[in-house]
């Protein structure tokens, strides 16, 4: 090696204290709201340092939660594309997805700040589902805002939630969507700081909460990591692919193999591609790509898969793809349809349309430069498809 000692932030790593990945990430919040930001980092710096914090945590997510969830190794469908294709099951977790993982850990430090209501928005309302329940198990209430063509769209969600004794707002501002149910719950934890934590539902917003959720979700990474480990002679896969909306469950599986030499692969939704299509700009606290037009607004995203219909991705992402360590591709609505049937048929699993989306690329890319024959591919199932049963239903 040579020896001037250069300095380098190591990929993945803290972000210290300005939240910066590369030029992307940072606080850009209201003056006002930048004490509460403030409480949450130093909260949850000082719980992801204890034990006890860690153990509780590890603890909830085994015996609740449902993990380790499997490392399954597609059998029909590796023999039929010629790469081996290793399935990373977040569908089997608690509530249908991945999300289960961040929301109980930072339920777990909202009581630890002695917070008594969990603030949250929700698009699909998995999120939603997810922040509820957590309140749910934890003695704690839950209001949950979305916007209110989403509440039309999402119906058995926000009973769900409901039954679960979340209060769910609607939100008629705007386009009535995530972004402006995302607006509105910054507005209501503005005035609610004293009692109330704001749980973000992926790798976004104001530092810390990217990072933080990127590290609360490390456990699919870690986990895929060893089962990896178990199941292949070479230990780690070539390839390591995720579906994007936010970038939550890809960010947590790329943090186990970032030291490694696989090659990691982000899957957007055509209709929402912040890598492939948008600018760097500013949206809801933090700088990364974001869909706009000429004029810098904000335009709206549109896949069928709910949870990817999100005009921003995390700015972590952003800073992966400007280093490339990571690579970010993206599939449209018809591909991904036709992967969620080629895998319920071939395997017997029937996924979230989100997680689909990482299906879709690899059926497209086996066989090709991009893919090629032979070689072992960890493919992330974020979540289960029993929400998408309805929009499915319509489309065939
Ligand atoms: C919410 C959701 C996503 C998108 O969120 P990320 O933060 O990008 O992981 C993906 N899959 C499922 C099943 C979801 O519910």
């Amino acid at each position: 090696m040579g020896k001037i000692a250069v300095r380098q932030t190591a990929i993945m790593s803290d972000p210290g204290g300005t939240g910066r990945f590369g030029e992307f990430g940072g606080r850009f919040v209201p003056e006002s709201l930048v004490p509460a930001c403030e409480e949450v980092e130093a909260a949850f710096r000082d719980a992801w340092a204890d034990h006890s914090f860690r153990h509780d945590l590890d603890s909830l997510l085994r015996v609740y939660a449902g993990r380790p969830t499997a490392l399954t190794p597609a059998w029909r469908l590796s023999a039929e594309l010629g790469v081996t294709v290793l399935l990373k099951r977040e569908d089997l977790a608690h509530t249908g997805s991945h999300k289960i993982n961040n929301v109980l850990g930072q339920a777990l430090l909202a009581r630890r700040m002695g917070k008594k209501r969990l603030l949250a928005e929700t698009g699909a309302g998995q999120h939603g589902v997810a922040t509820a329940t957590a309140a749910a198990l934890l003695g704690m209430s839950a209001t949950v805002f979305m916007g209110e063509r989403d509440i039309e769209r999402q119906g058995p969600n926000v009973f769900r939630m409901r039954m679960l004794g979340a209060e769910v707002v609607p939100v008629g501002t705007g386009s009535r969507t995530l972004k402006d149910a995302c607006n509105e719950a910054m507005r209501q934890w503005v005035s609610s700081t004293a009692d109330s934590y704001y749980c973000i539902g992926s790798v976004m917003g104001p530092h810390p909460y990217p990072w933080m959720v990127r590290e609360l979700q490390r456990v699919i990474g870690d986990e895929a990591r060893s089962q990896c480990a178990a199941e292949l002679p070479s230990a780690v896969p070539d390839y390591v692919v995720a579906c994007v909306g936010g970038g939550s469950n890809a960010a947590g599986t790329f943090a186990g193999f970032t030291g490694t030499s696989a090659r990691l692969v982000g899957v957007e939704a055509e209709g929402g591609a912040a890598i492939a299509f948008g600018r760097v700009g500013v949206l809801h606290g933090f700088r990364s790509m974001v869909l706009q037009d000429e004029d810098g607004q904000i335009t709206e995203a549109h896949s069928i898969a709910a949870g990817l219909d999100y005009p921003g991705i995390g700015p972590e992402h952003a800073h992966l793809n400007a280093t490339g360590r990571a690579r970010y591709v993206s599939v449209g609505d018809k591909e991904v349809l036709a992967a969620v049937e080629r895998l319920a048929r071939a395997e017997g699993i029937f996924c979230a349309l989100e997680s689909a989306h990482a299906v879709a690329w690899v059926l497209r890319a086996a066989g090709t430069a991009d893919l090629p024959s032979s070689s072992t591919v960890l493919l992330v199932l974020s979540g289960r498809g029993d929400k998408d049963i309805e929009a499915l239903a319509e489309r065939r």
